[in-house]
């Protein structure tokens, strides 16, 4: 064999491996990103016994026998504390938008908190679902973080009329609902949010949009956020803290 043929044949074969290596990290990058950290499953809670059970297992000291109050007391403490890691790039929003939503829980709301980033990472709005306390159907974080927003003064600098210029981001704690995605679409912000909703969440169930709604949905980009395994887990057990005492309407 010819040492310009042995060459090539190495050539090839290193930029094979190299093909194998970059496929893989890609892949796996993916991976990360579009998946939860956590068993899907964790993310469907039907009764008060499951819900007590998974948070007594968040390493917040929560203890089977303990009052509501006592158990939103120990989430608070563990959230204020809460450093978020590198890691999860999406960590700082999830603590905020779970401050939030443990907020509107300790008013005696539902759990959902949502913040707004702007396109340098930070945090301009923040607001939490206000349903039960304003006995408002159309109180839902989201929706109550842009109308918080689009009637401050400042909002005026990130608008064209309603339309959010490009950058800004709806953080939500829980997956949007079909009113709070359409409505982030028609401002044309982009989608984060913490924790999967699979019994309630339309970023998943996109495809079922009329189709100049998912047109307009894709045109921003809808996404689940880069967050740990407890800012996740915190996030859903948020939302269904109203298993606690029964509260809402039904
Ligand atoms: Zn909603």
């Amino acid at each position: 064999m010819s040492i310009r043929l042995e060459r090539d044949i190495m050539k090839k074969a290193l930029l094979f491996c190299c093909f194998i290596v970059l496929f893989y990290h890609i892949d796996a990058q993916n991976d990360r990103l579009n998946s939860t950290k956590v068993d899907p499953s964790y993310f469907i809670t039907h009764t008060r016994d499951e819900l007590m059970a998974k948070l007594v297992d968040l390493p917040c000291g929560i203890k089977k026998d303990d009052q509501v109050k006592t158990i939103l007391l120990k989430l608070n403490d563990y959230l204020t504390g809460f450093i978020p890691a590198a890691e999860y790039s999406d960590d700082i929003y999830a603590r905020a938008a779970n401050l939030q939503a443990l907020k509107s829980v300790i008013q005696g709301g539902y759990g959902i908190g949502s913040v707004l980033i702007d396109k340098d990472g930070k945090i301009i709005e923040a607001a939490h679902n206000s349903q039960i306390q304003e006995s408002r159907s159309d109180l839902h974080a989201e929706m109550t973080l842009m109308t918080k927003f689009e009637e401050s003064r400042h909002s005026k600098k990130y608008m064209n009329m309603y339309v959010y210029k490009p950058g800004l981001t709806v953080f939500s704690s829980a997956e949007p609902c079909p009113m709070c995605l359409i409505r982030i679409s028609t401002a044309g912000a982009d989608t984060k949010y913490c924790t999967p909703g699979p019994e309630d969440g339309m970023v998943s169930r996109i495809d079922f949009l009329p189709p100049d709604w998912k047109a307009l949905a894709m045109k921003n980009s809808v996404a689940l956020g880069d967050c740990s395994p407890e800012m996740q887990k915190i996030a859903h057990l948020l939302f269904y803290t109203f298993l606690l005492d029964n509260r809402g309407p039904r």
